[in-house]
């Protein structure tokens, strides 16, 4: 797929698209628009219908906050994007004149939803940036761009918000960034928006997570701020003032493009000769399993043994924290070497071939 660009992309600094969660009224939308404007802000957000996990709660202003966004256009200059879900949603920023559109997390996961807004969009030229599903599926979030692509649109980008988990601790959506990676690495040319309100989910997360997201290469953020962020209608907890958007973005380090120096280079050619003996001694360690498969065959035992399991991955996250490696780190490594070694043996057992 060959992407066009999004205007601000690419120039010094990321993009940034701010504003807050939802559009609450005609007054909020506008003084927080101004406050934006006044510390360097140029696309202005604000979620008109907005998917919400329980009824009840505020479901969006509607097509009335278009209104205020098309004031915000014309009296505040900036440009301006809503969430779309729907064909609906689609037409009516369209005709509104709204200079960008965003489909959220809990639409990217339906594939009806995506294809309903990308045939609404076939033969419109505007930029439409592509949430990640609230599950981690990568194919997911790909396929919603191919289904935008399919429709003609170029100009797209995807928004890294995190993805739900049953338990969490620190982030609000855990941020899995190997998917983002992944994404870059599948889609090379499509602009990649970090979202650190969402991942987050707490004010004093969205600075050290933009700058994270910088230091990975990102192009752009997206934050959510609210002229009275304790009093927000939705998403309260995450929304950031205008004022300390301004402090945030004006900490921000922006890294040089990576230039491959010779000392680089060396250090890359050693990176890649101990993957290749990571992979040699990973292979071993398959060989091994294959034997341990042959044996637990001729004497009819089962794979998996939970308790020896448990005991290696406790062991093995012990040693590996006591070389400097986080413990969590060790033991995904290990449920990953485990799972594949388990598959090997489990093919011994059924009797197929062994390679
Ligand atoms: C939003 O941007 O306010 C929103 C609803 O986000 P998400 O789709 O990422 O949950
Ligand atoms: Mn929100």
């Amino acid at each position: 797929m060959e992407f066009a660009g999004i205007e601000g992309i690419g120039e010094n600094g990321p993009l940034v698209i701010a504003g807050p969660c939802s559009a609450e009224s005609e007054s909020q939308v506008l003084r927080t628009a101004t406050q934006l404007r006044d510390v360097g802000v140029r696309i202005y957000r604000a979620g008109i219908w907005k998917p919400r996990t329980k009824p009840g709660g505020f479901e969006g202003i509607g097509k009335a906050g278009l209104e205020w966004l098309q004031r915000v256009k014309r009296e505040v200059g900036l440009y301006v994007t809503t969430e779309v879900a729907t064909k609906e949603h689609v037409e009516a920023s369209l005709s509104a004149g709204v200079d960008m559109l965003w489909i959220g997390a809990r639409t990217t996961v339906n594939p009806f939803a995506v294809q309903e807004i990308a045939d609404a969009l076939r033969g419109v030229d505007i930029p439409v940036l592509v949430k990640n599903p609230v599950n981690p599926d990568l194919e997911l979030w790909i396929g919603a761009i191919e289904r935008l692509y399919g429709a003609g649109l170029r100009r797209l980008g995807a928004i890294h918000r995190g993805f739900s988990t049953y338990e969490q601790k620190v982030y609000r959506n855990i941020p899995l960034w190997h998917i983002a990676i992944e994404m870059r690495r599948r889609l090379p040319g499509l602009p990649l928006i970090c979202d650190p309100s969402h991942i987050g989910g707490k004010r004093e997360l969205v600075g050290p997570l933009s700058q994270q997201a910088l230091d990975m290469g990102y192009e752009g953020l997206m934050i959510e701020s609210h002229e009275d962020p304790g009093s927000a209608w939705s998403d309260a907890s995450q929304q950031v003032t205008p004022e300390a958007l301004g402090v945030l973005l004006g900490g921000l380090v922006v890294r040089e493009e990576l230039q491959t120096t010779e000392g680089l280079s060396e250090l890359r050619k050693q990176i890649d000769e101990i993957d290749e003996e990571l992979l040699v001694l990973l292979s071993k360690r398959m060989r091994v399993s294959r034997e341990i498969g042959v044996y637990k065959k001729e004497h009819n035992m089962a794979v998996v043994h939970s308790g020896r399991y448990q005991e290696l991955l406790e062991a093995r996250s012990l040693s590996g924290q006591a070389m400097g490696l986080s413990g969590e780190f060790v033991r995904e490594l290990l449920r990953g070497i485990h799972e594949e070694s388990v598959r090997q043996q489990t093919e011994i057992l059924s009797g197929q071939a062994m390679r």
